[in-house]
């Protein structure tokens, strides 16, 4: 929890983990939190939008920002980069909302460095077999693709105990309130309430 900022969550797990689903689910119960949209390389799935889920960008554009500071934390993830906006962060925790960042584990250690009073939540998908499925039914990745999630999901799962939460993504309205308990167990911690 920081002091004069906002909360900054980051929520890490697995692709088809469900963490789009859980914040969609979160902010249609009320919850006030600001996504942050990371850029990326890869090509956009059917129905995504530029600038809403994703700023689809190019690999030469995306390296010139991070030359010139702009991108916060990267990674490179089955073969394409993804990062996250330095200034649209940062401002957000000025405003002084509450900012999720949905990013791998890379992401999250690298974010935890430089934000040391962030929150880490770890979603856990019920099973590897339920995750494949999830990855199936999206009907938008190649098995081979889906293949090389699953073992990335496989390692990334290993760095689940070293996030602050872990919410197990079994019934989606149970993990959306888990969430909010975080969130709200968390802004309790703000002790400059004593002082105001
Ligand atoms: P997808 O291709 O399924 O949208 O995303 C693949 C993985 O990249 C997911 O685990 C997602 O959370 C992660 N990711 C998305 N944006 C970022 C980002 O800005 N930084 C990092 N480190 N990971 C990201």
């Amino acid at each position: 929890m920081t002091t004069n900022n906002g909360l900054l969550i980051v929520l890490s797990g697995p692709s088809g983990s469900g963490k789009d689903s859980l914040l969609q689910q979160v902010i249609a119960r009320g919850e006030e939190i600001a996504l942050s949209i990371s850029l990326t390389t890869r090509k956009p799935r059917p129905g995504e939008l530029d600038g809403v889920h994703y700023h689809f960008t190019t690999h030469a554009k995306f390296e010139q920002k991070l030359a010139n500071g702009a991108i916060l934390e990267h990674t490179m993830y089955n073969g394409e980069y993804y990062g996250t906006p330095k200034d649209a962060v940062d401002a957000q925790l000025a405003a002084g909302n509450t900012v999720v960042l949905e990013i791998e584990v890379e992401g999250a250690a690298s974010i935890a460095a430089q934000y040391p009073d962030c929150v880490r939540v770890f979603l856990v998908p019920p099973s590897l077999a339920v995750l494949r499925q999830r990855l199936i039914d999206r009907r938008t990745n190649t098995p081979e693709d889906i293949e090389r999630r699953i073992a990335i999901a496989r390692e990334e799962l290993t760095h689940a105990p070293g996030f602050d939460y872990i919410i197990r993504n079994c019934v989606l309205a149970d993990a959306a309130a888990d969430f909010q308990a975080i969130i709200r167990a968390e802004m309790l911690k703000d002790k400059t309430i004593l002082t105001r």
